[in-house]
């Protein structure tokens, strides 16, 4: 199969335009920094931060979920037959993927695939009933665009998300099913676009509600493709939201607080977001504390924490402001179409963008709290508590940033794609421990990988941070193998997550793909055709990847996982 050198990014292929735009990437990259306070720079370079997507500060946002109902280009379409209505509708969907690819610097999400698409295709008196079929081609046609084009900056594919669950009428029960079912069906090597399965009591929660045969499906095809992942709406967090408001990107952003009133996700977007390096903070506390004392070098990390937070949040802030004042003919599919939540062509990109999140975000909470306490927080209950309060800590300041500056800041459970190796590397070359040994922090405030402790007990522990991580955060589940035909046993843990507070959660599990057979499961040579040509098939930053294309520490971090 392909082979590729070390990636900055897991979807990455190589192509000429990919080679170029990855030197002007560099340059661009190394100007800003140097166009920025440089202690900013310095914080940066020195890894106790890390400014994601570099390269385009000040010229564009981050991610947003379109506002599909106000952009629908209805007028385009008058005259044509149903059949043509369908097909170009699917193909106005490509077109937005990828024009928006290169408009924005993050992913691209629909809020309710399933009811929007009914309402569009009724408004345009379309007829889904005789037309089973063509939908079916034309779903899989889209699953397949998504998966194969790595046309983005000429090497990378595209970040979608389909949010599905709560259709409301037949039609929309249709394109849910349909849309499941095509990816269910899709090859071995089929992977993207990402679905997320809305779970709502009354509606697909229960054995009584309406669309429970949907959550069924979802669940077998998860059990097959670890897709669909899982939305769950009626979280503490997220009880008293509309779930049709709700809408979660790949990966794992969550945009549904609004200062300026536009509640819920559809139609607007992350600005930005930064990575605090917190063990390294963690560290320098133990380092800096004269006494072993747990208390003092709790307050000497949130000290220093807050110390990188202002400066984060400084940073935010001028990209914010950059951003607002980017020229708007860099946003041309947006003001073609309107897919935020304010008229792109009438209205000031601040008066826009002020709805955007602007995210402060973290990774290695275990690491942290083993550094602090000597104790993993999952194996001790006063470690837990503080990593608890920690975060609580972290959450606090950011929403006093928001009443200050009058702005979405939020606090976001970072993946950390790059950073989970690039922090530790540069931590190693100043500290000697244990903990370095692995090569990789882990993801957010998640239990380490390699900690077997049971699914129900790893979702009881992470699920009450979910609450305070409102910029986004997901659980995943570890398994040994695909659970295939067990939807069973994955919607007892999904009712365990709602219960503990998990607002997304995930299903992971080891695929290995025969690249010469096609024989699927989790194995280092194929049993059927005895093959060394396997393709390894992981998730890595909300996004189901190939495995040789992963970045050093994600490399590391997938081949520590053990099955919870
Ligand atoms: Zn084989």
């Amino acid at each position: 199969m392909l082979k590729q050198n070390k990636n900055d990014n897991a979807s990455n292929r190589k192509s000429y335009v990919g080679k170029v735009y990855n030197i002007g990437e560099k340059e661009i990259k190394k100007s800003i920094l140097d166009s920025l306070n440089p202690e900013w720079a310095k914080k940066h370079k020195e890894g106790y931060i890390h400014i994601h997507d570099l390269d385009a500060y000040g010229l564009t946002y981050n991610c947003l979920t379109f506002d599909i109902l106000n952009a629908f280009p209805y007028s385009k379409y008058e005259g044509l037959s149903e059949i043509e209505k369908i097909i170009s509708t699917f193909d106005f969907i490509k077109e937005l993927v990828a024009k928006m690819g290169n408009e924005q610097s993050g992913g691209m999400s629909f809020a309710n695939f399933d009811n929007d698409f009914a309402t569009i295709f009724t408004n345009m008196n379309v007829n889904y009933k005789d037309k089973k079929d063509i939908f079916a081609a034309s779903i899989r046609s889209l699953i397949i665009f998504c998966n194969n084009m790595h046309t983005r900056m000429g090497q990378t594919s595209y970040y979608v998300t389909f949010n599905i669950g709560l259709a409301n009428n037949d039609f929309a029960r249709f394109l849910a099913f349909t849309l499941i079912d095509e990816f269910y069906k899709s090859g071995s090597l089929v992977y993207k676009p990402n679905i997320v399965f809305k779970v709502h009591k009354g509606i697909s929660r229960n054995k009584e509600d309406n669309n429970y045969d949907l959550l069924e499906k979802a669940l077998l095809c998860t059990a097959k493709k670890m897709i669909p992942t899982y939305l769950l709406c009626d979280c503490e967090a997220d009880k008293n939201i509309d779930p049709s408001k709700l809408s979660i990107m790949g990966c794992r952003t969550r945009v549904v607080d609004d200062l300026y009133g536009k509640q819920g996700a559809i139609g607007r977007s992350n600005i930005d977001n930064i990575s605090i390096n917190l063990p390294r903070l963690a560290l320098e506390s133990v380092r800096d504390c004269q006494s072993a004392d747990i208390k003092e070098r709790y307050e000497t990390l949130k000290e220093k924490w807050k110390h990188i937070a202002e400066l984060t949040k400084d940073i935010l802030l001028d990209r914010f402001e950059k951003t607002c004042n980017s020229d708007k003919d860099l946003f041309p599919t947006n003001l073609e179409y309107n897919l935020w939540c304010e008229d792109f062509n009438t209205t000031d990109l601040k008066e826009i963008f002020k709805h955007g999140t602007l995210s402060i975000g973290f990774i290695g909470l275990t690491e942290t709290v083993e550094i602090i306490t000597g104790k993993k927080y999952w194996k001790d209950n006063d470690a837990y508590k503080l990593a608890l309060d920690f975060v609580k800590f972290m959450r606090n300041y950011v929403d006093s940033q928001k009443e200050k500056y009058h702005l979405n800041f939020s606090l976001l459970a970072t993946s950390g794609e790059l950073i989970s190796g690039r922090f530790v590397k540069i931590d190693k070359k100043i500290f000697d421990c244990e903990i370095l040994k692995k090569d990789y922090y882990t993801n957010s405030f998640h239990v380490d990988v390699d900690s077997k402790i049971p699914a129900y007990r790893k979702i009881q522990y992470e699920g009450p941070f979910h609450i305070y991580a409102n910029g986004g955060c997901i659980t995943y589940v570890e398994l040994a193998e695909a659970p295939l035909g067990n939807a069973v046993g994955l919607d007892e843990l999904v009712e365990i997550a709602i219960e503990s507070g998990v607002h997304y959660l995930g299903f992971n599990f080891p695929k290995d793909v025969c690249a010469d057979c096609g024989t699927t499961g989790t194995f280092d040579y194929c049993p059927e055709c005895g093959s060394h040509n396997i393709t390894r098939i992981r998730r890595v930053s909300g996004y189901l990847e190939i495995q040789d294309f992963f970045t050093s520490g994600k490399m590391k971090e997938s081949q520590n996982r053990k099955t919870n």
